[in-house]
């Protein structure tokens, strides 16, 4: 299937809480392959399954660093702490950039693709982007968290996830 359509806001799909994975099988792994492909092409920095149309809770991060490419599938937050205050943006609502408080530091288990547990610590911007589609899974979208929209010209290089 390769690059599938972004679902933009609003859409039913991106409001609701997503079902859990139960089964992981190749279906599942091509799925995270074009979910992979879907955020290059449209230049993110994660993705969330609703995001293209799918009710499931899969999820995507790729901050282009050494982590690589992080695969939630499942994903349940252990642990939060501390604050930050930045700019998000969303591949669901193009053009729209706000600040966003999240915690600075999350802690996460989720399931790879083979069905394998796994706990993944992260700080900074990547707890962000971590929380942010966490977010999408349960249907709340940055809209909901935006304290203050920002202009183009006080962004810069923020990612979409
Ligand atoms: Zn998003």
């Amino acid at each position: 299937m390769g690059v599938r359509k972004i679902v933009t806001y609003p859409a039913e799909i991106l409001e609701q809480p997503c079902e859990p994975v139960t089964v992981f099988d190749k279906k599942l792994a091509r799925f995270l392959d074009d979910m992979y492909e879907t955020m290059i092409e449209f230049d993110g920095v994660g993705l969330a399954a609703p995001q293209v149309g799918l009710n499931k809770q899969i999820a995507i991060v790729d901050l282009d660093d050494e982590e690589g490419t992080i695969e939630l599938i499942n994903p349940e937050i252990v642990k939060v702490a501390g604050e930050q205050i930045g700019p998000e943006g969303c591949l669901s609502f193009p053009g729209l950039f706000g600040e966003v408080a999240r915690p600075f530091f999350v802690k996460v288990k989720a399931f790879d693709r083979k069905g394998k547990q796994y706990t993944i610590e992260a700080d900074d911007f990547l707890a962000r982007a971590l929380l942010h589609e966490i977010d999408h899974l349960h249907g709340i979208l940055f809209t909901s968290k935006i304290t203050k929209v920002l202009s183009e010209d006080e962004l810069e290089g923020v990612g979409d996830e």
